[in-house]
């Protein structure tokens, strides 16, 4: 939003508070305009953007209570942080917290909002960017939702292995049709503008300069929300409720089962029984919440959230980089090219093949739709990023990213080239996945500002970026690149220069397994169903076919030349694939067919033990290996990178927590099995035994 604006609701708020003498020292601010309407503005000081807190809710009990005493014509809730609406409940709050205070503190919170939603004038939120979970069920609290083109309405609380618990378990299905509700809620979705306009929970949508109009015409009855209600009322009946618990329960299962993700299951458990008695639906939402609380997978994807928040606000210093030059425009040069100019950086783009400079440009276009940036944004982007087959963009650029052929020699061309034109002072990053950093190095014009920037394919859809530093990398770059990557939006989690850095090196005995067992016979769906059951978002042939063959195999055939622990042989299926041509999804065919999209194969036989810990405990093994050499900094930051840039399921908290819930001891007896079993690519790391040192 523009800060121009978000300044002028600032001070207008001000202004308006200051002059009624209104309370306005708290997170919140309010005054009555000229025509008695009342403005109360979110506006958190000690956060940049708002979270709904045990204060905030405090305070905004206080401030009803004034406004009750003296009521206004209506009352306008709004907020002035640039971010957006209200991002959510603090979790800091919630983390930790006993099943006993959690239901004392939700019920003094639903008696706030059912505070506001009983003021006798009408209430009207207004919501620019986003409004999620707690946020968006203060907005529920109100008459009416005015979005501002931009805003977005979502309840992703099941992402934290809970439901909604301030009421919108109850208010957004009584609002819209129940089952999209539902939907919403089960899926932890975003309802963007339009869809939220198309479902009602929007009651209109205007750009930043009409909201006065549209409060103007709220208040005239210009608004019209008479088929409010209307489908709530068809679920009132059990049986209908009972149909609809019963399909929704199914869908829940073909995505987790119960006993790993039992937040949706318990949320169409209290709509089935409750819904249609809108009290005992707030009372079981509460009991609900609190229990779910408690439940470890809550407890493991609170952890990830806190896990991203530290990679998240780890950058030291200020992100100095605002000119970009892309080297290369394949298939990950453009993604992050055009993944760097949406976030607001300037950026060059060189490539040799001006056609893969127009797929960029596509490409770009593509990133902006699925990021559902409106038409000036999507502009604003492109006008941004420029191809630049003659490279001048490389004497102005702050940063250049190095994503060409994974050939040593080119590269060193490349660098050469580089090298002659590069700013004083400017970074050199390479993206290479499996080349050695301390044998590139020789190459690059600057050492100490030569580093890995490690983008994962999709650059728009996996957030983390392995920032790698061989031992001539500079403090200062790394720190420089960590704020960069900030800055654009994404993960980062620093890695040494080793094989495969931390990502690569202990996602690929994985994949090799797979491969293996696959050649003793077991079949592809039978592994990835285990895989899928354990918690993995795909199974491991489906992702190699989705990685490329092609680079599943350079990558572990670098592994194995270059690691001195063994290695799972490199499975002969594998070089046959790669020899036919067949790549995975790129070519249509690997070891699955892609000609219809991406393939969901399922397994009905049964899953066994060893299957799933024949796939799995290599990767911890792996992970084990990297915090032990000092590859990566901590078993958290281990755990941080292999969720956010695989997947790993996020439930379990990360492979090294997992671990660490099952016993140390656990895992390295299961690995000595298997090594007698299936060699010595198995054998445990000194790390299960609690050494920490090389
Ligand atoms: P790609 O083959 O899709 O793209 C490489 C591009 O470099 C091509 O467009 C090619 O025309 C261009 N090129 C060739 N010679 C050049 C030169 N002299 N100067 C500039 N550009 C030149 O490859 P990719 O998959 O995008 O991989 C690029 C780098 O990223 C590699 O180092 C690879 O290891 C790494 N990487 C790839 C993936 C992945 O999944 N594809 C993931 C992470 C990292």
């Amino acid at each position: 939003m523009d800060s121009q604006l978000i300044e002028y609701i600032k001070q207008s708020s001000l202004e308006l508070g200051a002059a009624k003498g209104a309370l306005g020292d708290g997170a919140w601010r309010y005054g009555k305009d000229d025509e008695n309407i009342g403005w109360l503005v979110l506006d958190r000081s000690d956060a940049s953007a708002n979270t709904i807190s045990e204060t905030v809710l405090r305070e905004l009990d206080a401030h009803l209570a004034q406004i009750e005493a003296d009521l206004p014509r209506a009352l306008v809730i709004r907020s002035a942080k640039a971010q957006g609406f209200a991002m959510g409940a603090d979790i800091d709050m919630l983390a930790g917290m006993e099943a006993e205070a959690t239901e004392t503190l939700l019920t003094e919170a639903h008696g706030v909002l059912d505070r506001l939603e009983g003021l006798s004038c009408p209430t009207i939120a207004v919501v620019h960017g986003p409004a999620l979970g707690a946020g968006f069920e203060l907005a529920l609290a109100c008459d009416f939702r005015i979005a501002i083109d931009g805003a977005s309405f979502g309840l992703p609380e099941v992402k934290l292995g809970l439901h909604p618990g301030l009421g919108g378990t109850a208010r957004l299905p009584e609002l819209i049709e129940p089952t999209a509700a539902m939907q919403l809620m089960l899926t932890g979705s975003t309802a963007h503008t339009r869809k939220a306009r198309d479902l009602g929970i929007a009651d209109v949508v205007v750009e930043e300069r009409h909201v006065r109009g549209a409060v103007t015409a709220i208040l005239n009855g210009e608004v019209n929300q008479n088929g409010r209600g209307l489908m709530a009322r068809a679920f009132s009946l059990a049986s209908a409720r009972s149909i609809a618990a019963t399909r929704m329960r199914r869908e829940a299962k073909t995505k987790a089962p119960e006993a790993d993700y039992p937040a949706p299951y318990a949320l169409i458990d209290i709509w089935e029984k409750y819904s249609h008695d809108p009290k005992a639906m707030r009372k079981a939402e509460i009991a609900s919440f609190a229990k779910l609380l408690q439940s470890e997978t809550s407890k493991n994807l609170i952890r990830v959230f806190f896990l991203r928040r530290k990679l998240k606000d780890g950058a030291e210093g200020a992100n100095d980089i605002a000119h970009v030059h892309v080297t290369g425009a394949g298939t990950m040069g453009a993604d992050i090219a055009a993944w760097c100019a949406m976030q607001g950086k300037r950026v060059t783009v060189h490539d040799p093949d001006t056609d893969a400079l127009g797929a960029m440009i596509r490409r770009a276009v593509q990133i902006c739709k699925d990021a559902h940036k409106n038409t000036l944004e999507t502009r604003d982007t492109l006008d941004r990023l420029t191809p630049d087959p003659a490279g001048y963009g490389i004497a102005r650029a702050d940063l250049v990213i190095e994503a060409g052929p994974e050939k040593p020699e080119l590269k060193a061309e490349i660098f050469a080239d580089l090298g002659k034109r590069l700013k004083s002072g400017a970074i050199l990053a390479t993206n290479t996945s499996s080349l050695s950093l301390t044998d590139l190095v020789v190459h690059a014009p600057a050492k100490t500002r030569f580093a890995g920037l490690h983008f994962f394919n999709p650059v728009n859809k996996v957030p983390l970026v392995e920032v790698v530093s061989h031992s001539q990398t500079s403090v200062a770059t790394r720190k420089r690149l960590i704020a960069f990557c900030n800055g654009i939006d994404r993960l980062p989690v620093s890695v040494d220069d080793a094989p495969g850095f931390l990502v690569n090196r202990a996602l690929m005995p994985y994949l090799m397994e797979a491969l293996l067992l696959m050649d003793e016979g077991i079949p592809k769906e039978r592994i990835d169903t285990a895989a899928r059951q354990f918690g993995m978002p795909m199974g491991p042939v489906t992702l190699a076919d989705q990685v490329g063959l092609d680079i599943c195999l350079d990558v572990a055939e670098s592994l194995s030349q270059s690691l001195k622990t063994p290695t799972a042989d490199i499975p002969a299926l594998l070089r046959d694939k790669v020899e036919a041509g067949h790549l995975g999804r790129k070519t249509g065919r690997g070891f699955y067919d892609w000609s219809d999209g991406t393939p969901s194969p399922e397994s009905g036989a049964t899953i066994t033990d060893d299957l799933t810990d024949r796939l799995i405990l290599p990767m911890l093994n792996a992970c084990a290996t990297c915090v032990r050499e000092g590859v990566v900094g901590s078993a958290d930051e281990a755990d941080a990178a292999m969720i956010f840039a695989t997947g790993f399921a996020p439930f379990r908290g990360g492979p090294l927590h997992y671990a660490k819930a099952r016993g140390h001891d656990d895992i390295r007896a299961r690995l000595e099995a298997f090594a007698v079993a299936h060699g010595a690519r198995f054998t445990p790391d000194a790390y299960w035994r609690g050494s920490t040192t090389v």
